[in-house]
């Protein structure tokens, strides 16, 4: 057997674009090996070109990210934070740091982002006591995420959220380079939260960013990310603060990724219509095998091309037969995110649903996306599709 075919194709892998290693060297050579850094300034500043205005600060994951933005808009325990359920546990995890309740909200089946009509009952029944009983509160933010890359019903979304006044955290973790209306993700909440952990579409190993118009808001993040110092000469603080900043050698690879970054969309597009061009052929022969649409003005980077296969329309073939026929080729294709709503740790959390995304989650499947894929793997993942649905 050719060594070759037992490779493990990564559902999405690290691709250097050639430029990280010079920026790395950089950062050494002037020994500017911290978290914070000429890089770190640089980087921040591709980041902001790149996304046509604001602020941003880098930061040491997206995760950290959230929780800053929770923070500045002065989440406390007890407050009720809505959150798009069918996410990664990371778009909820910091509302639980905080000791607030995360309220999740079931996915529409268009973008499988955040449904706007549940979020507004949701604000309602916690603005009339319907959620914490007897005790009316105002949601201290939303949470809509852009899975997958597919930008969520942001007009909507951000309507509801101007007639109620809860500002909105974008959680465009995954949506780095994708576009809502000609503007890009990130770029449309009061927040928005970027990802540069190593499976995302650029990486910095592990790092996030905090984006915003508001100066103000980026200069209290870089301010809480780097321990909350005063402005003494000894170590002053008066405010809580966390080790969140990005190391400048981090940035410097994030840098070299911000040259390569278009390209890097392209790549995860094109391989969004070679899966479609395939899976059309496949239907083409009785099977029902979808992917996810662009709506009207949404532009994905396709950060992960995802498909749902519903057994009684494929021969009574699940997602997860697929899945473990690649396993057994060395492949790595993974479900959709479990919704929060199901897992264990959210148990108790008050929930909006409808069924949208534990469907999703029954039916979902996350192919290899990575923009690094050959030809030749391409044609693995093509055989292990031909020999499953006949
Ligand atoms: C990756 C991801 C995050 C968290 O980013 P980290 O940098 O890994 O902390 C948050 N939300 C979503 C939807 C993600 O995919």
């Amino acid at each position: 057997m050719d060594l070759n075919m037992r490779l493990k194709i990564w559902l999405s892998s690290p691709h250097m674009g050639g430029e990280e290693e010079n920026f790395v060297r950089e950062a050494f050579a002037t020994n500017w090996i911290a978290p914070l850094g000429p890089h770190v300034d640089g980087f921040e500043e591709d980041l902001v070109r790149f996304l046509g205005k604001g602020h941003a600060a880098a930061l040491s994951s997206g995760t950290a990210a959230i929780h800053l933005a929770l923070i500045i808009l002065g989440v406390k325990p007890g407050d009720l934070v809505l959150c798009q359920s069918l996410t990664f546990s990371a778009s909820a995890n910091p509302i639980i740091y905080l000791g607030a309740t995360p309220v999740f909200i079931d996915s529409e089946a268009e973008t499988w982002n955040l449904d706007p009509a549940l979020c507004e009952r949701a604000i309602i029944d916690a603005l009339e006591g319907r959620i914490l009983p007897g005790r009316p509160v105002q949601p201290k933010a939303i949470i809509p995420v852009h899975l997958y890359g597919m930008p969520a019903k942001m007009r909507e979304i951000n309507r509801i959220a101007s007639k109620f006044e809860v500002p909105v955290i974008e959680d465009a973790a995954e949506a780095l380079g994708s576009e809502y209306f000609g503007k890009k993700c990130g770029t449309l909440g009061r927040m928005g939260i970027l990802s540069f952990n190593g499976n995302k579409i650029i990486t910095t190993s592990g790092g996030g960013a905090l984006v915003s118009e508001d100066p103000e808001v980026i200069r209290t993040a870089r301010f809480l990310a780097s321990q909350a110092r005063d402005d003494a000469p000894h170590y002053q603080h008066s405010k809580l603060g966390y080790n969140y900043r990005l190391s400048n050698v981090c940035a410097a690879i994030g840098r070299g990724q911000m040259t390569v970054l278009p390209a890097r969309i392209g790549r995860r597009r094109e391989n969004h219509e070679r899966y479609r061009s395939f899976f059309t052929r496949l239907n083409g022969r009785g099977y029902d095998i979808r992917l996810l649409p662009e709506p009207e003005r949404h532009h994905s980077n396709r950060w992960l091309t995802t498909i749902t296969i519903d057994p009684a329309k494929n021969g009574g073939v699940t997602r997860e037969d697929v899945r473990l026929a690649f396993l057994a080729e060395n492949i790595e294709a993974r479900p959709l995110w479990k919704p929060m709503h199901l897992q264990p740790i959210f148990a108790g959390a008050p929930r909006y649903e409808t069924g949208v995304s534990e469907t999703l989650f029954r039916d979902g499947l996350c192919l290899p996306s990575g923009s690094n894929l050959t030809e030749a793997e391409f044609e693995r993942i093509f055989g292990v599709l031909d020999g499953l649905f006949r």
